[in-house]
């Protein structure tokens, strides 16, 4: 079993009503690296970094066991740099400064020892990066996942659209459906997309959870009810870390298995938001991400005798 991951590697600048982060570390691929490392034992990342990037966050993801083979460090360069400011609800946020640097002319190459994919999670990144990934993979792997923003629909729709025609599964925020699809309801939203290539969306709501949608069958997963919500940056990676992650442990990829691997992608989604950045995500132990999944499975729980 292999997992490959391709994302960005970035800087973020967060502001949430609780507080400033300054300069830290995010993006997509390193979430999705930290939350998906739980379950799946060899990850193979896909990204780029400039020379500014802490050699000691490459090495704690390689002490997790993610080859970084695929991650060119361009000495001479920035790495991407993106700031957001979420709103009193953090629920919803405006992006502040993005700032392609590295990202701008980022050519991947694929490594031959990562040719034995069989999942592959194609994190939130320029479309056209994705589609060389999957174009230079000689084997079409068994799931193909796909994460992208709004960013990329105002940018490179094109691009966007082959990508998306490419992919098994779409994760989409509420808003980005919409704008995808031009339709205010998520139901039609999700019929819509499916037209466009992925046999299976999952729509992420934040607070609010999320809904996979297949064919005429629709699962929903509640997030936890937390007290506190810190930081929300990365919990969409998290989740789809976790959801491509437990996919990849079990081999299984029927849609009755990813109702559960959008549990696991909610449970670790809410561990991420309790910090700032990647910082919750380094600390969790297997109990507590065990623990978390029964609290799932507690909160949807109930008997009815119907008459
Ligand atoms: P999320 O909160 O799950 O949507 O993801 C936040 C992460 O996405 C941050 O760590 C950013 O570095 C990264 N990010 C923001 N904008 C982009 C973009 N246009 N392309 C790739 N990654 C991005």
């Amino acid at each position: 079993m292999s997992l490959v991951v391709v994302g960005s590697m970035a800087f973020d600048d967060i502001e949430t009503p609780f507080g400033r982060s300054n300069k830290i570390i995010g993006g997509a691929a390193t979430y999705i690296a930290w939350s998906a490392s739980n379950f799946a034992p060899r990850i193979r990342q896909i990204s780029v970094v400039g020379g500014d990037f802490p050699q000691e966050e490459l090495d704690m993801l390689s002490l997790r066991g993610v080859d970084l083979s695929g991650v060119q460090i361009r000495k001479d360069q920035r790495s991407f740099y993106w700031s957001g400011r979420y709103h009193v609800d953090m629920n919803t946020r405006d992006t502040l400064d993005t700032q392609l640097n590295v990202l701008a002319d980022f050519d991947p190459v694929v490594p031959d020892s990562y040719q034995d994919c069989e999942f592959l999670m194609l994190g939130n990144l320029v479309p056209a990066v994705q589609l060389s990934v999957i174009k230079q993979l000689k084997k079409r792997p068994k799931l193909v996942v796909m994460d992208t923003m709004n960013f990329w629909m105002e940018t490179a729709l094109e691009d966007l659209e082959k990508v998306i025609a490419e992919v098994d599964v779409l994760l989409v925020n509420d808003g980005e459906a919409r704008q995808l699809s031009g339709q205010y309801s998520l139901v039609r939203a999700a019929r819509e997309i499916q037209k466009m290539g992925p046999k299976y969306v999952i729509i992420k709501k934040g607070e609010h959870g999320a809904l996979l949608f297949h064919e005429d069958h629709v699962f929903f997963a509640p997030a936890l009810p937390l007290e506190e919500v810190f930081d929300p940056t990365g919990a969409g990676d998290t989740f789809a870390g976790g959801f491509i992650g437990h996919l990849a442990r079990t081999q299984d990829i029927s849609f009755d298995n990813m109702k559960s691997a959008i549990i696991v992608g909610s449970a670790l989604a809410s561990f991420c938001v309790e910090k700032f950045g990647t910082q919750r995500l380094k600390e969790i132990s297997r109990e507590e991400i065990d623990e978390r999944i029964q609290a799932f499975v507690q909160l949807v729980n109930f008997d009815i005798q119907l008459v």
